[in-house]
């Protein structure tokens, strides 16, 4: 199902949010944004793909001008090629167009690199197996049409609409080069996965050479710095207490990183038995429950607090037998 509602106007903007119902059990929904200035407009997001966002804004609203994707997800860049495919512009950050060329080019390799990671810090085989089994989430955008043609933007690169401008604010931690945009001179800022009301959006390790939830707490500080009034996040509510909730955030992972610093008090361990005694707000008895997905998400959850450790010199890590081994320094 898709419904929109008018969630800011004044004299110049309307910005509608664009609830598109996906088949993330964790997450149920995504919000869209559509903005219009005079004749000019732009979506915010795509949805999956499966149910036609373009349909609905063509219908609705007799279509858009541009498109930005705030990261590679599929809930997010994944009714992309709809809009490539009639000729409108769809833009996302440089580097997460990066990722999805990559991906496209070499999906075994790049899916077994990430494999690898799971392997080699005691994910046992057959559980990474299930993990990736024809990812969805990676394998429609492997085969999804016209992704090449995305544009890329930098970090402080401007998107035009109407009188307006929407700068691109490169917010790595979600993903390695996630995107808000920020309409300056109205406070309002469209956060994509970066802040999310109700949830903590998910931090996985993806490349053992990033620092993911290092960059996080960056890019939340940078959010927090430009001081938006108003967040529009991709799932959940609205945010109008931009401070309040990224300083909620930032001591969510605070504790996180204390959580995961006593489990190593237990000895050594590896990332995969670390994230089995980690607590996580699911509905879900206990660890052994946990379906491979939710397994991933909290291998790879773990696996950046402990890369943040590890460069902050909290941290060790050995290897045996081609297995990864995290212990306290003293
Ligand atoms: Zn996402």
């Amino acid at each position: 199902m898709i419904e929109s509602s008018l969630v800011y106007s004044d004299e110049d903007l309307s910005v509608y949010r664009i609830e598109v119902d996906i088949p993330i059990k964790a997450l149920k929904r995504i919000n869209c944004y559509y903005l219009r200035s005079g004749d000019d407009s732009l979506l915010i997001d795509t949805g999956m793909g499966i149910e036609s966002v373009k349909k609905y804004i063509d219908g609705e609203f007799g279509g858009v001008n541009r498109v930005f994707a705030t990261h590679f997800h599929i809930d997010h860049v994944g009714g992309a090629p709809e809009f490539l495919e009639d000729g409108v512009e769809v833009i996302m950050s440089k580097g997460d167009i990066g990722d999805i060329i990559k991906l496209r080019e070499d999906p075994d390799k790049y899916i077994n690199y990430i494999k690898g990671i799971h392997l080699e810090n005691g994910v046992p085989p057959d559980l990474v197996e299930k993990m990736f089994a024809r990812h969805p989430g990676w394998w429609r955008l492997v085969d999804s049409p016209n992704m090449e043609d995305i544009i890329g933007l930098a970090d402080g690169d401007l998107i035009k609409l109407g009188s307006h401008e929407l700068r691109v604010v490169v917010t790595p931690g979600h993903t390695p080069s996630h995107a808000c945009l920020y309409l300056e001179d109205k406070g309002l800022m469209f956060v994509g996965d970066h802040v999310l009301s109700d949830i903590t959006p998910n931090i996985p390790l993806i490349r053992w050479d990033l620092n993911p939830l290092r960059d996080f707490l960056n890019s939340l500080r940078k959010v927090d710095k430009l001081g938006p009034k108003i967040l529009y996040p991709a799932h959940r509510s609205i945010i109008r207490d931009p401070h309040k909730r990224i300083h909620e955030l930032l001591q969510h992972h605070d504790n996180r990183l204390r959580e995961v610093t006593s489990i190593l008090g237990d000895g050594l361990l590896t990332a995969y038995e670390v994230a089995s005694r980690m607590t996580w707000d699911v509905k879900f008895k206990d660890w052994s429950e946990f379906p491979p997905s939710q397994k991933y998400f909290a291998v790879a959850e773990a696996l950046s607090h402990l890369k943040y450790l590890l460069e902050e010199g909290v941290v060790y890590r050995v290897e045996r037998n081609g297995v990864y081994y995290y212990g306290l320094n003293k």
